[in-house]
């Protein structure tokens, strides 16, 4: 039986884990529950799979959960993030918070050498480097839940890292590759993605295509490769989650459903494969797999991606923080969609490298290139 601690149970990741828990009760346990500000619904999964460690933001929502379940390990606030998350009564931990949020508490798991199956892209953005030394350094295992890099992973078993000649990083293309991209767009037609159904602000970044340069650099880290090895290809149908080619040629792709449940039991399963109940691909009606390149230009955020990748470390954060705080904004109706990637070419363009080493020297940059682009925004010089 393995304990699993999600972090994120109540987003779109969190609940498919969940999923996977219910379907396999013999063969997994939510030992720990960590959610944000939804505590109807993390009353229900406690309620459902009685953990034994929950987490939520609020102090107010905790006093609730401990009179609800006087037994419960309860956390709040930025201390019980911190407590939580240097627990090690897990064997795997399922790491899916949204942004920034989610490197601390990753990285402390990491540096307990525990094993963490790694959805949340945002903490290699910001702490690719650091996260995969301490890695090294605690023996840690790193697994992938991201569809695409678990398809990497797949293809790369058995296989010698260095014969990796591209990593054939696909892409839907999200919502407007074939349409034109205007200011008028608003949130509800950005979050119509057409093939994934996942959280909003990973959906945004589907749209923008910064997901796509945030996988970048995801996949630099995860597969040890430069940059200059990986290679978007959009693939509208999102069948074919990525693929590998090697030095002879060869190019191994995995194919499969559109299901975010099937990469998180391969991680949680890791490396036997769970069966499962969802829909096989019927390649007949398949058919084609078509693959297009990936307009740059249409995509600025792509663009501004593979920029923050050549200037360094510092930049990606910048990338990473500035983009959080348009994306929230563009939601909440303060910004227009276009105001996203021009938006953070103003802030990008603002900061010289620097060095950063340490969780907290990233966090602290972080909150100042979030603060700036807050002012920018409320000047209206975005
Ligand atoms: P969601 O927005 O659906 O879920 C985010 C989860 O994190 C929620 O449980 C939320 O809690 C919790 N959370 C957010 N901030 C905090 C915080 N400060 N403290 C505690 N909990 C917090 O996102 P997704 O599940 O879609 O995505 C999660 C991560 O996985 C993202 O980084 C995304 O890029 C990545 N990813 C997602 C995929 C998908 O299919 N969804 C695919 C591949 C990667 P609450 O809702 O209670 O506030």
């Amino acid at each position: 039986m393995k304990k699993i601690a999600i972090f994120g149970s109540t987003g779109s990741i969190g609940e498919s884990t969940l999923a996977i828990v219910r379907e396999n009760p013999d063969k997994f346990r939510a030992v720990t529950l960590v959610a944000g500000k939804n505590i109807e619904k993390l009353i229900s999964q406690i309620r459902e799979f009685h953990p034994e460690n929950v987490y939520i933001t609020s102090e107010e929502n905790a006093a609730r959960l401990r009179a609800l379940f006087p037994t419960l390990n309860v956390y709040c606030g930025e201390e019980g993030m911190e407590e939580i998350s240097l627990r090690t009564d897990f064997d795997i931990s399922v790491s899916a918070l949204v942004g920034i949020a989610g490197l601390s508490p990753t990285y402390n798991m990491i540096k307990n050498g525990k094993t963490v199956a790694l959805a949340n892209k945002e903490v290699l953005v910001a702490g690719g480097e650091l996260i995969m030394n301490t890695a090294k350094e605690s023996g840690a295992t790193l697994l992938t839940v991201d569809s695409e890099h678990s398809a990497i992973m797949q293809c790369l078993q058995g296989e010698e890292q260095n014969k990796i000649d591209k990593i054939l990083l696909t892409a839907s293309g999200g919502p407007f590759f074939d349409k034109e991209i205007t200011d008028d767009i608003t949130p509800a037609d950005a979050l119509n993605h057409p093939t994934w159904s996942m959280g909003p602000k990973v959906t945004i970044d589907s749209s923008t295509m910064m997901n796509k340069g945030f996988e970048v650099i995801e996949a630099k880290w995860l597969f040890g490769v430069e940059h200059t090895q990986i290679e978007v290809v959009v693939h509208r149908k999102s069948l074919v989650h990525s693929m590998v080619q090697f030095a002879d040629g060869t190019i191994m792709a995995n194919i499969g459903p559109k299901s975010m449940q099937i990469p998180i039991a391969y991680a949680l399963n890791y490396p036997e494969r769970l069966p499962n109940g969802i829909e096989k691909l019927d390649l007949f009606e398949v058919c084609d797999l078509k693959f297009e390149k990936p307009k740059i230009e249409k995509f600025p955020c792509l663009r501004l991606a593979y920029e923050a990748i050549a200037k360094g470390h510092s930049a990606q954060v910048v990338l990473n923080a500035a983009n959080e705080v348009l994306v929230a904004a563009f939601l909440a109706g303060k910004v227009k969609y276009t105001d996203i990637p021009k938006g953070i070419e103003k802030v990008m363009a603002l900061y010289a490298p620097r060095p950063l080493a340490t969780v907290a020297e990233i966090l602290a940059f972080d909150k100042e290139v979030k603060a700036k682009t807050e002012e920018m925004i409320r000047e209206n010089e975005i």
